[in-house]
């Protein structure tokens, strides 16, 4: 499928899966921007390599998807977009009672409250271009629940209730709305845990990975940026034209059970 000709606006990028979708929409064409809070060479540097590997226009936006006004700022800065891509996210593990509340108010800031500013940014362009795409990054934790994740659960939820009704606000528009639910992913995020884990239960790395890490996830898989990626251009396609207001899962059958 080709994305050429279309701008994609991808938000906590410079790592991860953010990361990974961008580098597979470039691959299919789309002009894309990363994002990101900081402002590091490091950060810009990776807008260029995507440009030159794939040879697509790229630039990186310094934006903290924290604050509101910065959230729009991005969506202004880069002359609006064809497809947005909320996937900025945090995580902060803790029984309700004992939740810091300067985590929870950054959890559903960045990982709420910033798709419901930069999808209000990003409509009024889509709608003048006669197009558009809004792909939210949701989680398995969009759908299910986990003991000690009472800020991150409830940011997802959120989103995927977000992504409904911004779907039925465009339903006559050639304009979709939907979420993306992963299961775990091996970002390096993830695999940064992996070695301490393995000395707290003295399992060797494999055992790590499908007796703790993917207890929940039935293929014993991770998914990786790449099926991210894969599936938001799928929902970007005009195969993906009708497809709107709805989650699809990618976790491995985590939401079977
Ligand atoms: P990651 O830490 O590698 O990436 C998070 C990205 O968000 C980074 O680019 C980071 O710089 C950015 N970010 C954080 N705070 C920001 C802020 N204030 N402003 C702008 N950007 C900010 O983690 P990841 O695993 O790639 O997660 C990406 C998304 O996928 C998140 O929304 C996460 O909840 C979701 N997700 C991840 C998994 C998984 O297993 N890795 C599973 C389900 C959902």
């Amino acid at each position: 499928m080709s994305l050429k000709g279309k701008t994609a606006i991808i938000t906590g990028s410079n790592s991860g899966i953010g990361l990974g979708v961008a580098r597979e929409m470039a691959r299919a064409g789309a002009e894309v921007i990363l994002n990101s809070f900081t402002d590091h060479e490091n950060d810009h540097a990776l807008a260029a390599e995507i440009s030159a590997e794939f040879g697509v226009a790229a630039r990186y936006i310094q934006a903290d998807m924290s604050q509101g006004d910065a959230c729009r700022a991005l969506v202004e800065t880069a002359g609006g977009c064809d497809i947005l891509v909320n996937n900025a996210g945090i995580q902060h593990v803790a029984p309700i009672d004992e939740f810091p509340v300067d985590k929870w108010d950054a959890i559903i800031a960045i990982n709420m409250n910033s798709v419901f500013h930069t999808t209000a940014a990003a409509l009024p362009h889509m709608r003048a271009r006669g197009w558009g795409r809004v792909i939210n990054i949701a989680s398995a934790h969009g759908l299910t629940a986990s003991p000690f994740k009472a800020a991150y659960v409830a940011a997802k939820h959120g989103v995927v209730g977000m992504s409904k009704t911004v779907a039925l606000e465009t339903a006559e528009e050639p304009i979709t709305c939907n979420a993306i639910c992963p299961g775990y992913v091996l970002t390096p995020l993830v695999e940064a845990q992996i070695p301490d884990t393995m000395a707290k239960y003295d399992m060797d790395r494999d055992e790590v990975i499908k007796k703790v890490m993917l207890e929940r996830q039935p293929s014993r898989e991770f998914a990786t940026v790449e099926q991210l990626g894969g599936t938001v251009c799928f929902l970007a396609s005009d195969a993906a034209a009708q497809i709107t207001g709805t989650t699809i899962s990618v976790d491995g059958g985590w939401t079977a059970m």
